[in-house]
């Protein structure tokens, strides 16, 4: 994963503050320039990269310090916690309960990985003793049923969905009705994703949503996408009410600021990373050991 090289460079800009013989303003400059260089070359976008500086400044305050108080570990407490801060919106997602039926709602872009994602959300679950069902509420690409019937099958999860019916919203009904009967207790629906961002895609959503009152609606993000993460984030968080972040693709290129990204633009918390196509290549995600990893 190249986040390692960010949670590298930062390490390495902490290590040149600590070294330095005095700590004053100019090395507090540099140290705070060099990780704002690797902020922006792992894709975070520039106006968040420029609040963490600021905030990282205003907690630190040199001239403030009385003398002999340990600069070094300060400077170093508010990178970590501004680190954390960009990770964490501060709510917790929803989580679902044993027993009690949960509706979550899956969206993002078509290749997304988000019907991957939805099989591997309700495998995890599964194997934590709760009763998962998944939905196909996506009618609009061809296959998309026939999919995730495969992946439902594989992780033996029972689903629903129609090859004939057209409407997406009458199939989710119909789907979460069914194993709300049947004492399912997480009712997972995958929404259709479109190539781009479009009306049509939002409208649907809205609908779907509407008609099915999700507890928790999971944005799906391809991790490697980018400085395009924090338009695409806010564009869904916009039309759903986006309770939480997956990103996907984890394994692969992604540079990682497309997660940071994601946070900050829906201000919901990255619960899961995808890291490879198959149902086990799914990991929890928890900011504070994510950041201190990170740092080494
Ligand atoms: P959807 O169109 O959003 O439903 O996306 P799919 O679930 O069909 O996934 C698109 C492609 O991405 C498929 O080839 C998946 O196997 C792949 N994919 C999904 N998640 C991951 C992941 O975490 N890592 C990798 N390497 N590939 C993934």
């Amino acid at each position: 994963m190249v986040l390692a090289q960010l949670g590298g460079s930062i390490a390495r800009a902490l290590a040149r503050m600590k070294g330095a013989t005095v700590v004053d303003e100019k090395v507090l400059a540099e140290c705070l320039n060099e990780i704002s260089r690797a902020l922006l070359q792992a894709d975070v976008r520039f106006e968040t990269v420029h609040d963490v500086k600021a905030n990282i400044k205003s907690i630190v305050n040199l001239d403030a310090l009385a003398a002999g108080t340990d600069k070094r570990r300060i400077i170093q407490k508010a990178v970590v916690g501004e680190l954390c801060r960009m990770l964490d919106p501060g709510k917790p997602a929803f989580t679902p309960s044993k027993g009690k039926p949960s509706v979550v709602m899956f969206v993002g872009l078509q290749g997304s990985g988000k019907t991957t994602t939805c099989t591997k959300y309700a495998d995890y679950y599964r194997r934590k003793g709760f009763s998962p069902a998944l939905v196909c509420a996506d009618t609009f690409r061809a296959g998309a049923f026939d999919q995730l019937k495969q992946n439902a099958s594989k992780a033996k999860i029972p689903f629903y969905g129609s090859y004939n019916e057209s409407d997406p919203v009458k199939i989710a009904v119909e789907g979460v009705d069914r194993f709300r009967k049947e004492k399912c207790d997480l009712i997972i629906v995958d929404t259709s994703g479109r190539h781009k961002q479009e009306a049509a895609l939002f409208e649907e959503m809205r609908q779907v949503s509407e008609a099915t009152k999700p507890d928790l609606v999971i944005f799906v993000m391809d991790g490697s996408i980018g400085q395009a993460a924090f338009d695409q984030a806010q564009a869904f968080k916009q039309s759903a009410s986006v309770g939480a972040v997956i990103v996907t693709k984890m394994d692969g290129h992604a540079k990682g600021g497309g997660a940071l990204s994601a946070v900050a633009a829906t201000r919901s918390p990255v619960i899961f990373i995808g890291t490879g196509e198959h149902i086990p290549d799914f990991e929890v995600f928890d900011v504070k050991p994510f950041v201190s990893r990170l740092l080494g």
